[in-house]
């Protein structure tokens, strides 16, 4: 996987299930861009916190 960003291939990616959701972070190792996405849709970091919330609730 590539980044976006720089285009380089150090581009990870972490699957986690947060409650219902399928959430995906991405990060890449050179120019540390970060990404998380759910359902394909790119979410920022206070709604993957909002999923894992909901599961202590
Ligand atoms: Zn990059």
């Amino acid at each position: 996987m590539r980044c976006p960003n720089c285009k380089s291939d150090t581009f990870v990616e972490i699957n986690m299930t947060l409650g219902e959701k399928e959430v995906a972070f991405r990060r890449c190792g050179r120019c540390e861009t970060q990404k998380w996405e759910s359902e394909d849709k790119d979410v920022d970091l206070s709604s993957v916190l909002k999923f894992a919330k909901n599961l202590a609730v």
